[in-house]
């Protein structure tokens, strides 16, 4: 009895917030997904961080699925997936990005057990395959149970040892079993996009520091052209937070993929007298110097 209590203990590990979590990189970070979607309240947001209170988190696995920087570790999941199908629950309500993903896993239908489906799993269904259609993808189709039947003897053996193969895999559905990084939309529809990353040039000082924030590598500095790869995008919104011009804007579309190319100048500072980058080619000062507060004497006079 010990070792099995041991071994259903090794199960069991605790979520964890890692450092990839916003909250903990960047001080002006506004992301409060996985709070939002926790319906047992268990997220708590401080001014340094978020933190989990695991004496009322109940592993449900929505935040892991939700965290668009997959920040959070440790959750299995626990949806009832039976040979290729989700089996739907009144427990809890998947979300689109969940479906797209399953459906890329091989997700055949969804099977109800009961009359019919509650209204936001209805939403979120319809919602998901508007967007498989934009993807060209099939959309999802849900089957209901079908009618009860009577069984002769044999009949009824034969389905007992039916449901038993069937519990089995439900009870061990290893290819579902997911970990945080699975919940990726980019790693199941590598030729789309499904944010837009706009700069407008006119607010931008190139001050870079959005680049150093995106952890999903949007931006990159290439010769004279800032490239922006957009299916690189997941709605972090790190850089819309931490841009000081507000200058950026994501916006949800979802399309094949394409990168921008913007061009910009590298001018010589008047006032430090270094390099720097901008759009505008009749700037003359860095941001740097360009920020600094007028009142002070500029260390370079
Ligand atoms: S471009 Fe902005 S919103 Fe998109 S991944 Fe990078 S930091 Fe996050
Ligand atoms: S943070 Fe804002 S101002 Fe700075 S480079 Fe990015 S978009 Fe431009």
């Amino acid at each position: 009895m010990s070792l099995l209590m041991n071994w259903l203990e090794s199960l069991h590990i605790d979520p964890n917030i890692t450092n990839k979590c916003s909250r903990r990189r960047n001080r002006r970070s506004t992301c409060s997904i996985c709070s939002e979607v926790c319906n047992k309240g268990s997220l708590s947001l401080t001014e340094e961080a978020i933190e989990i209170n695991l004496e009322t988190c109940t592993s449900c696995g929505e935040c892991m699925i939700a965290c668009p920087l997959s920040a959070i570790e440790g959750i299995p999941t626990s949806r009832e997936i039976n040979s290729g199908c989700l089996i739907y629950s009144d427990c809890y309500t998947p979300s689109v990005k969940e479906l797209l993903i399953y459906k890329k896993r091989g997700l055949a239908h969804i099977r109800v057990n009961t009359s019919r489906l509650n209204e936001n799993w209805e939403q979120t269904i319809n919602e998901a395959n508007h967007q498989l259609t934009l993807l060209g993808q099939p959309v999802l189709e849900i089957v209901r149970k079908s009618e009860e039947k009577t069984f002769s003897r044999r009949g009824l053996f034969s389905s007992l040892q039916k449901e038993g193969k069937q519990l089995a895999k439900s009870m061990t559905p290893a290819s579902w079993k997911m970990n945080a990084n699975d919940w990726v939309l980019r790693h199941y529809y590598p030729d789309d996009q499904f944010y837009t990353v706009d700069i407008d040039k006119d607010k931008c000082t190139f001050c870079q520091a959005c680049f150093s924030f995106c952890a999903q590598a949007v931006f990159q500095v290439e010769n004279e052209s800032l490239q922006i790869e957009h299916q690189n995008c997941v709605n972090c919104r790190d850089c819309y937070d931490i841009c000081p011009e507000e200058a950026i804007q994501i916006k949800p579309e979802i399309k094949k993929k394409e990168n921008s190319q913007l061009g910009f100048h590298i001018g010589e500072c008047r006032d430090c007298g270094r390099a720097f980058h901008t759009f505008q080619e009749d700037k003359r000062t860095c941001p740097v110097c360009f920020n600094r507060d007028s009142g002070w004497l500029s260390p370079f006079e």
